[in-house]
């Protein structure tokens, strides 16, 4: 007997659940890619990708995942000697500083755990710090996807701007973008980097780099970059081949295409808001969870976690038990710790994640939830009663008549 089949869920954060429609529209022979209708195609997903970073700016595509995208947007703006600030919330924070570090740049770590948000004000006090303008960039992560922490990037605006400070503000919204709301140009942000495969509901393969006016300035005074990684040619092609430096990802962008038409169909804010109501279904299970035995959420304060990725804590030996058990017998696959190590848990296994992300609704969340609650019961793991109530009393207040 195997009580996995039937549909399988992976509720992990990226890739996410790829909606029937972005697999149809994949589902085809290969096209010209010189001319006609893919070319049309592309250029129709420029503008419907502005619209999802809400930017009149600039974007960039790249075949590659997340970490293309950090790469191609320092690429083009920070050279080997310069320096950037990197505030960290958790791995992704420390990955993308690892990044700049690699391309020779100077990197100051602001490192704030795993845990908590930004503190502006010391980021506010590191700019203040630097009256000679050498920090050229803050690399901001929205949301730091191993811990869940969402950062107030509006607010790391206001930082930069009451220190006076000229760096450029380079946020990583991989995890975020589609799911936790973001507005790049009423934001102030400079550069943001997102990809295909998590609120963008695509498979993995495509990066972009969305950069406004100022960004294009610094990236104007640069002695050299990377030909490949270079935004100039793809932001503004004389030939189709020039938005992918080569060959189009063809099939990634029917996906692509496929799945913008769903968010624009939806509306970003009512993606924004359906994100907000399942997130707080699945925090409201965990908090009772919580009231009888060792679960807790990473992120204490609700304000400072995002829609799209929840972390949470449930200790040795029962984290890894958990995911193993949903996997095996509810067909739902859970997120991993990641960078979650602490004393007697070398590997984090005692952490998992929930991602809930992209293109899911009431009864995935619920599916998912009531497999955990299964998990606690078959596993004998201590949890408080009435999770199930109360992920569907945020439901119920959160929906239509
Ligand atoms: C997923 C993610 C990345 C890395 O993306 P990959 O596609 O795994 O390279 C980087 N930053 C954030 C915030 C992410 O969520």
């Amino acid at each position: 007997m195997n009580l996995s089949n039937g549909r399988p869920y992976l509720a992990i954060p990226g890739p996410s659940v790829m909606p029937d429609d972005v697999l149809r529209a994949m589902h085809r022979a290969a096209p010209n890619i010189y001319e006609g209708a893919l070319v049309e195609m592309t250029q129709s997903i420029i503008p419907d990708l502005r619209r999802v970073a809400r930017t009149a700016h600039h974007v960039a595509i790249y075949i590659c995942n997340g970490h293309g995208t950090w790469e191609a947007a320092l690429s083009n703006v920070i050279a080997p000697g310069d320096r950037v600030l990197v505030p960290s919330t958790g791995r992704f924070g420390h990955g993308w500083a690892d990044m700049a570090t690699g391309l020779g740049a100077d990197v100051q770590l602001l490192d704030f755990g795993r845990s908590a948000p930004f503190d502006l004000t010391r980021i506010e006090q590191a700019l203040r710090a630097d009256p000679e303008h050498r920090i050229k960039a803050v690399l901001a992560s929205h949301v730091d996807t191993s811990s869940g922490v969402l950062n107030d990037i509006k607010g790391l605006r206001a930082a930069l701007d009451a220190a006076g400070h000229p760096a450029l503000l380079m946020a990583d919204c991989i995890a975020s973008m589609g799911c936790d709301r973001f507005e790049m140009d009423a934001w102030g942000v400079d550069i943001a980097i997102t990809a295909s495969q998590k609120g963008l509901m695509t498979p993995p393969g495509l990066g972009f780099v969305f950069f406004n006016d100022r960004a294009a300035a610094v990236r104007a005074t640069m002695a050299r970059v990377s030909r490949y990684w270079d935004w100039v040619p793809r932001a503004a092609p004389e030939q189709p081949y020039q938005y992918f430096g080569g060959t189009a990802p063809t099939h990634h962008l029917y996906g692509l295409r496929a799945a913008l038409d769903m968010i624009h169909a939806e509306g970003i804010e009512n993606i924004w808001a359906r994100h907000d109501v399942l997130a707080r279904a699945i925090w409201a299970a965990c908090e009772v969870w919580g009231q009888g035995g060792p679960l807790t959420l990473n992120v204490a304060d609700p304000a400072h976690r995002s829609r799209a990725v929840t972390a949470l804590r449930l200790g040795l030996p029962y984290g890894a038990q958990l995911r193993k058990w949903v996997e095996v017998n509810a067909g739902v696959t859970l997120g991993i710790g990641l960078g979650m190590s602490e004393p007697g848990d070398p590997d984090g296994k005692g952490f998992f994640r929930i991602a809930h992300m992209g293109h899911l609704n009431v009864h995935m969340v619920m599916g998912m939830l009531g497999a955990i609650q299964a998990a606690f019961v078959a596993q004998s793991i201590p949890h408080g009663a009435g999770a199930m109530d109360a992920a569907a009393a945020v439901i119920a207040a959160g929906s239509h008549a």
